[in-house]
């Protein structure tokens, strides 16, 4: 399988290369030539452990890997970290099959790739020859922050730097991030938005005499923001493992439609989705939900992405983002795979914020539905989900479970529909007791994770109570201009 910068046709790598450079040159994407067809039936699948799916997938994409590496990679991966053999078990509640992503080491969707990535990137490494250390350099809305310093806390050949909006992660969000304790890792709030923050990391990437430099000093970067496509695939898994969930319950027969709803950010988990529908899966409508950061919403209705208006703070912190990366992908497939004309339109939403795509391009997208639910429509759907049957989600998964029933109203499609519950409600206990309750306000953090527990009946999760008490080991703050700085000062290469 070959992977190609959807800026440069010309620009090639095997999957183990591109997992380590994370970006291709000039701020292209790595993307599949191809994807191939899954060559076991659904039925058959259907029997399968999530590690066997996860390998069926894998595969198929990362193809320079040999079975054994694969399955090393998977088995260290997908083990008791998490808090349930099922690894992401589907749950059925208000007319959809939610399915829980949120049951590993940081209670948060993310960790379904970040627990594997490390494994995949020094595996690579290995296979590639690479002497140096492999430094990750990350920007995070919140949860990929914390999924990617415990993946890689402590391992070997690697440092991890993070850099989140200071004023736009949740509390336990940020207590999880600053009270890090792995050796190799580095923590670090900046004053500006999380698109700054990516912007920022971005440019040190793309940065030739900063690569020639670190070089010299046996370091070296790699991504593991959902650009990575050892991120992406690792995202594909989950959803042959849902749909084959209801195959194996008898909700749907293998070969029947579903319909997907992904509440979406970066745009990294429903573009493996649609991967995984190209690979296996019969979709209806992929639904892209989104809050009020509606930029996606006004893409999939209008045809033009306009990053060119506030940003908005909201109570789903992971899907405040104004430029979705890996949109980027998606424009590129459906451009007919063309690099060209992809670098052309990004090169538009640099200079002038935005991008109009062709007539074309357009038609290929009536598998996308795009919706957003605004932030009292949240609460209410938290709360009116929680009156129904006692389940309480997440303020992101509300989003998607709003945007799910409008959808809906205004189609009467009941086609049975698979929503991706990307976190533990855990995560964001001050904002999904205050939509049950008003009230809650008044308390403090921890007690109401306690309140959480008697409410939801859910164990408080081990990536809570390990904060709880736990002392703050990063607590650098520092502007969008001095990143650089920073990071060669963990690096002690000033
Ligand atoms: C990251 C994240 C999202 C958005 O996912 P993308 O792949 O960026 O679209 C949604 N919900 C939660 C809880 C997240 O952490």
């Amino acid at each position: 399988m070959i992977y190609r910068s959807t800026r440069n046709a010309n620009e090639t790598a095997s999957a183990s290369e591109a997992i380590l450079k994370g970006l291709a040159e000039n701020g292209g994407l790595f993307v599949p030539d191809e994807i191939p067809a899954l060559n076991i039936s659904l039925d058959e699948v259907a029997k399968m452990s999530y590690q066997e799916v996860a390998y069926e997938v894998m595969k198929l994409m990362f193809t320079d890997f040999t079975e054994e590496e694969l399955k090393y990679c998977i088995n260290s991966a997908y083990d008791e970290k998490f808090d349930t053999k099922l690894i992401a078990p589907v749950v059925k509640h208000h007319n959809a099959n939610y399915i829980e992503l949120f049951h590993g080491k940081t209670i948060a969707f993310k960790d379904m790739a970040l627990s594997i990535l490390p494994y995949l990137l020094t595996t690579s490494a290995k296979k590639n020859n690479i002497k140096n250390d492999i430094v990750i350099l990350t920007a995070t809305s919140g949860d990929t922050g914390k999924a990617a310093l415990a993946g890689f806390a402590d391992v070997p050949g690697t440092k991890i730097a993070v850099f989140y909006p200071k004023n736009g992660v949740s509390p336990i969000q940020e207590k999880q991030m600053v009270t890090e304790k792995g050796k190799n890792t580095f923590v670090a709030g900046i004053t500006s938005n999380f698109d700054d923050a990516q912007t920022g990391v971005k440019k040190m990437f793309q940065d030739k005499a900063l690569e020639e430099y670190l070089d010299s000093k046996g370091f070296q970067f790699s991504s593991a923001n959902s650009i990575n496509i050892g991120r992406l695939v690792p995202q594909m898994v989950y959803y042959v493992y849902s749909y084959t969930r209801l195959v194996a319950d008898g909700t749907i027969k293998a070969g029947d439609k579903v319909n997907i709803v992904v509440p979406t950010g970066n745009f990294g988990n429903i573009l493996a989705a649609y991967y995984a529908s190209i690979m296996c899966l019969p979709v209806n409508k992929f639904i892209c939900a989104s809050n009020d950061n509606k930029v996606l919403y006004d893409f999939f209705t209008t045809g033009t992405y306009d990053k060119n208006r506030d940003f908005i703070l909201t109570t789903s912190p992971s899907m405040d983002i104004l430029i979705s990366s890996n949109l980027e992908r998606l424009i590129y497939h459906i451009a007919g795979n063309d690099a060209a004309k992809n670098a052309e339109l990004m090169k538009s939403l640099n200079t002038t914020g935005k991008y109009e795509i062709t007539a074309d391009m357009k038609e290929r997208l009536t598998s996308f539905y795009g919706g957003y639910a605004t932030e009292a429509e949240v609460a209410e759907q938290i709360k009116k989900v929680y009156n129904e049957d006692g389940y309480i989600m997440d303020t992101h998964t509300a989003v998607a479970s709003k945007v799910y029933d409008k959808y809906r109203e205004e189609t009467n499609d009941d086609t049975v529909t698979i929503i991706a519950s990307t976190a533990s409600p855990y995560k964001f206990t001050r904002s999904v007791l205050t939509a049950i309750d008003p009230e809650y306000d008044s308390k403090g953090d921890f007690e109401l994770v306690d309140e959480l527990a008697k409410l939801s009946g859910v164990k408080v999760p081990n990536a809570v109570e390990e904060i709880r008490n736990a002392d703050i080991i990063h607590n650098t703050v520092c502007d969008k201009e001095d990143m650089e700085k920073v990071v060669k000062k963990f690096l002690g290469v000033e």
